[in-house]
């Protein structure tokens, strides 16, 4: 079999702090600097997931019978709210 000329991809060689979609992203809290937050309305969630397939940051964790985001890594895009065909998110503003 040929050999790859490649190395393989080593993640530890990214810093942290150069580009949240490639690198460990749990190691940052990107809540710091939301400027709103998704409000989950928990009672018309179908647990479809839709929500949690969407989010860049991968925040979005499954309960027993519903999605909701861990609010410390969420930066607030509103992509889950655009997304949810039920909607049961909402967008809220930060208080500062
Ligand atoms: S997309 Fe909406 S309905 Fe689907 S799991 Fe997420 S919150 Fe629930
Ligand atoms: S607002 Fe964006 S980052 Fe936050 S839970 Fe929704 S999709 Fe994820």
């Amino acid at each position: 079999m040929k050999k790859s000329a490649r190395k393989m991809f080593d993640e530890s060689k990214i810093p942290n702090d150069l580009c949240p979609i490639a690198t460990k992203f749990f190691d940052m809290q990107v809540g710091d600097w939301r400027a709103q937050r998704p409000v989950f309305h928990f009672e018309k969630c179908v647990k479809c997931g839709v929500c949690w397939a969407f989010c860049p940051t991968q925040c979005i964790v499954e309960k027993d019978d519903h999605f909701e985001p861990f609010l410390g890594h969420c930066k607030g895009c509103g992509i889950c709210a655009r997304e949810c065909p039920h909607d049961a998110i909402e967008m809220a503003d930060e208080e500062v």
